[in-house]
């Protein structure tokens, strides 16, 4: 059983805040100042160029890469760590449509990060051979699969509303037509049990600083199947995804596996402080995670319900059917949001209309829960929210 407990005691959470946008950046391992502070001293200040092997700096995308597989179902050795998510998903898409050069179509959904969808428009001009990115609503996607679709490309957890994706029905009636998978699983590594290699994903991409607690701007991943990572051609045929980085050839040749899907020079600091977080994950149990997380989720949309008739849940009811955040609906969403946070409770805000709030089960319990909810009630009950600073728009909402 995961301790709870002791995976809370090993973030910093500012006192008498509760912190419910764990699934847009996750909070500070405790641990990581140090870890930082060490590889900046005595790994950059004192060893210098040597750390790229002394300290392991080289070889970091992998050996964390083989850490985040654990969390996602991956085979060991097929995933790989660096640059953002967005390059993530243009080398993942630019390499399934390789696979696939009698086909034209991307299908995605509405609901899918508009960063996924604008990489594949891009990838579609640059490719300038007449592909196609077919959009439909999510719950639409089944039937939209269909013999001239190339590539499904989806977002596991609809980061609005948090509903999920069957990754497993989806994947098999792709193969069954003869089309790829990319699963974007930004919304869902570290909130919910994944399992890319048992559904037979080709590949699959996300983000560490979410729901894994990587810090602002932590690396992203991606994990390539078996069965194609020795095939694929990576669009961004970068040094450090080349067979022998410093025989400093003057031809691409790409390297082993996953490993090809590297573009350039590691960022160790920020995998320094990954790190750390990985650390807490190694105490939980990903099926206690979940467990936990629709505990949470189902408490605070029943308090919630019960408390603010005016706001209106835009999450699937069914705890089995969502991600590890709840949002509700409220036409003065962006102001009442403010004023949440003004409360201490830190949540966010979608457009048009949405309050959303993730539940991370490493440091967020029940006691949270009830005084998250206090405190939105009495924001929506006192109307706090309607006061004009409240509705000016920030840039980042
Ligand atoms: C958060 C998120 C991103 C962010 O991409 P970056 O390149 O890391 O900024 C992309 N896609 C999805 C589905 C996300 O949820």
């Amino acid at each position: 059983m995961t301790d709870f407990t002791a995976t809370k005691a090993m973030f910093n959470l500012p006192v008498g805040m509760v912190y419910l946008d764990g699934n847009s950046l996750g909070p500070l391992p405790k641990a990581a100042p140090a870890r930082v502070a060490d590889m900046l001293t005595k790994e950059w200040g004192e060893m210098l160029i040597t750390s790229w092997n002394l300290s392991g700096w080289m070889v970091q995308p992998m050996v964390l890469g083989d850490r985040i597989a654990g969390l996602i179902g991956a085979e060991p050795g097929h995933v790989a760590l660096g640059d953002t998510l967005s390059i993530k998903v243009y080398q993942a898409l630019a390499a399934a449509l390789d696979l696939r050069p009698d086909r034209r179509v991307i299908l995605s959904d509405s609901g899918n990060f508009p960063t996924d969808l604008y990489m594949a428009q891009g990838l579609i001009r640059t490719l300038d051979k007449g592909h196609e990115l077919r959009v439909v609503a999510p719950e639409d996607i089944k039937d939209a699969i269909t013999d001239d679709v190339a590539v499904v490309m989806l977002t596991e957890a609809d980061y609005r509303t948090g509903r999920l994706h069957d990754m497993a029905d989806l994947t098999t009636k792709a193969h069954n037509v003869g089309a790829l998978t990319i699963w974007d699983l930004a919304h869902t590594a570290g909130a919910i049990p994944v399992d890319v290699a048992g559904c037979n994903a080709d590949f699959a991409v996300g983000c560490t600083y979410k729901y894994l607690n990587g810090g602002p701007g932590a690396p992203a991943f991606i994990y390539v199947s078996p069965r194609h990572s020795e095939t694929i051609n990576p669009v961004l045929s970068g040094w450090q995804g080349h067979e022998s980085p410093f025989a400093f050839d003057l031809a691409y040749d790409p390297a082993v596996g996953v490993e090809r899907m590297r573009v350039g020079t590691p960022s160790v600091i920020q995998m320094a402080a990954l790190e750390t977080a990985l650390d807490v994950w190694d105490m939980a149990d990903m099926t206690d995670v979940r467990a936990r997380s629709i505990k949470l989720t189902d408490l605070f949309i029943t308090e919630i319900e019960a408390a603010c008739p005016m706001l209106t849940l835009a999450s699937p009811r069914d705890g089995t059917k969502r991600g590890s955040q709840v949002s509700f609906q409220f036409k003065h969403g962006y102001a009442a949001m403010q004023a949440i946070i003004a409360e201490g409770v830190i949540g966010d805000f979608r457009a048009p209309d949405l309050l959303r709030f993730g539940f991370a089960p490493l440091y967020i319990d029940e006691t949270d829960v009830h005084t998250a909810v206090k405190r939105i009630t009495r924001v929506m009950t006192e109307k706090l929210w309607d006061r004009p600073d409240y509705k000016i728009r920030k840039t980042v909402t």
